[in-house]
């Protein structure tokens, strides 16, 4: 059956255990498919392309439609082209951590230290650090050895000390934890809670990465765009707003977003850049994936501000609705990054792995059982999208995840 959200439940789901209770002990499990491991794949592709494709546009006003807006490096902190931006480079870490989490059978929430290691190791030589997640890993770091606890109350006091922290910081790289539980929606919205509050104390930090990771999921798992996918997973009390901030953002273009350094303008900018099926240019590119997922993301950058955060948010989305087959062939040679010159594709893989890995996959459908590579050497898989799967029990052929 479906859960609601797309979804599989083969049994032991989480009835009626609240959004901030601890996962049931029985998780739901997914089933795969060819589609669902591309969209999966597509995911970390597509925040990063996003990206990159926004870095050097940073802090850059607003362009208009017909701007060309390109793969060209440069920017404030003088990127390479392609070069993707600490956006990404923080996401890889949790990344990291979830890949070891799926080999020692663990939870990423059982890792978080590690999580706190890496992004304070990180900062000591990024090019780029956000201001508040930069005080919030210095503080922690002091003095000793910085945990994840640490970090979480670090971020607190730094809540209370400055009255906000609701920067974007956390909802940039919040793409890896919808991966890593993707088999149950509830034990995703703790997680991706917990992990935002590790630098972001602010509720609606919070809420947005909930949010998102929710529509990362539901993306995934039918190949539908839907922001609401997780507007229950929120306190009662905050869904309202949160949904009258969606339907604003369907009726507005990301350069409404001035102020898009901010969590809660971030989101409903990167929501506003998607272009979802039936409203494409009745004279622009023909309507393919590719061309949905590169104009949305040139939509993101075009919107100015904090361009490659808008764009990095919305490409994971972008990436999650139409696949690492829809990353355009030019991006997946250039698009690279923190560490050691990673690639995208490679990226894409990694994710897909942790996605098939992590708990609650269909016994026979686990990527544990096959290790050839969808995503090839030269750029994604290139299997047509046979659209949603309601009720998920297709299972053929196993996901595929390369070395
Ligand atoms: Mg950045």
């Amino acid at each position: 059956m479906d859960d609601g959200r797309g979804g599989v439940i083969s049994s032991g789901g989480g009835g009626e255990r609240g959004p901030f209770l601890l996962p049931p002990r029985q998780a739901p499990v997914l089933a795969w498919d060819a589609a669902r491991a591309d969209r999966a794949a597509g995911v970390l592709m597509g925040m990063a392309c996003g990206d990159a494709l926004g870095a050097p546009y940073e802090f850059g006003p607003a362009l208009p439609d017909d701007a060309p807006v390109g793969m060209v490096g440069g920017g404030a902190f003088g990127w390479a082209p392609g070069e993707w931006t600490d956006d990404t480079q923080m996401a890889v870490v949790l990344l990291e951590a979830a890949e070891r989490a799926v080999s020692l059978d663990r939870s990423l929430l059982d890792l978080l230290d590690d999580v706190a290691l890496g992004w304070v190791a990180w900062a000591g030589s990024a090019k780029d650090v956000g201001a508040q997640t930069r005080a919030v890993l210095s503080a922690a770091a002091r003095p000793g050895q910085p945990t994840a606890a640490r970090l979480t109350a670090a971020a607190t006091a730094h809540h209370e000390r400055s009255g906000r922290s609701g920067g974007n910081g956390s909802l940039m790289r919040t793409a890896p934890v919808a991966l890593a539980f993707l088999s149950d929606a509830r034990a995703m919205a703790h997680a991706a809670r917990t992990v935002s509050a590790l630098t972001h104390h602010d509720p609606d930090a919070g809420d947005a990465c909930v949010l998102w990771c929710a529509a990362l999921r539901h993306a995934v798992l039918t190949g539908e765009l839907d922001a609401r996918a997780g507007l229950d997973l929120l306190p009662p009390d905050r869904q309202g707003t949160w949904s009258a901030r969606l339907d604003e953002a369907e009726q507005r273009h990301p350069a409404s977003y001035v102020r898009n350094g901010w969590v809660v303008e971030a989101l409903m900018a990167a929501w506003s850049a998607l272009v979802p099926e039936g409203q494409d240019e009745p004279d622009g590119p023909p309507a393919t994936p590719g061309n949905r997922l590169r104009r949305s993301l040139e939509r993101a950058v075009r919107g100015g501000g904090d361009t490659d955060t808008v764009a990095a948010i919305a490409g994971a989305l972008a990436g999650a609705r139409w696949g690492a087959s829809a990353v355009p062939q030019e991006w997946v040679e250039r698009v690279h990054g923190w560490p050691r010159r990673l690639r995208v594709a490679e990226l894409g893989r990694r994710g897909l792995a942790v996605a098939t890995r992590s708990p609650g996959q269909e016994p026979g459908t686990s990527a544990r059982a096959d290790r050839s590579a969808p995503v090839s050497a030269e750029g994604p898989v290139t299997e047509p999208d046979p659209g949603p799967d309601p009720d998920g029990t297709t299972i053929a052929p196993p996901p595929t995840v390369g070395p």
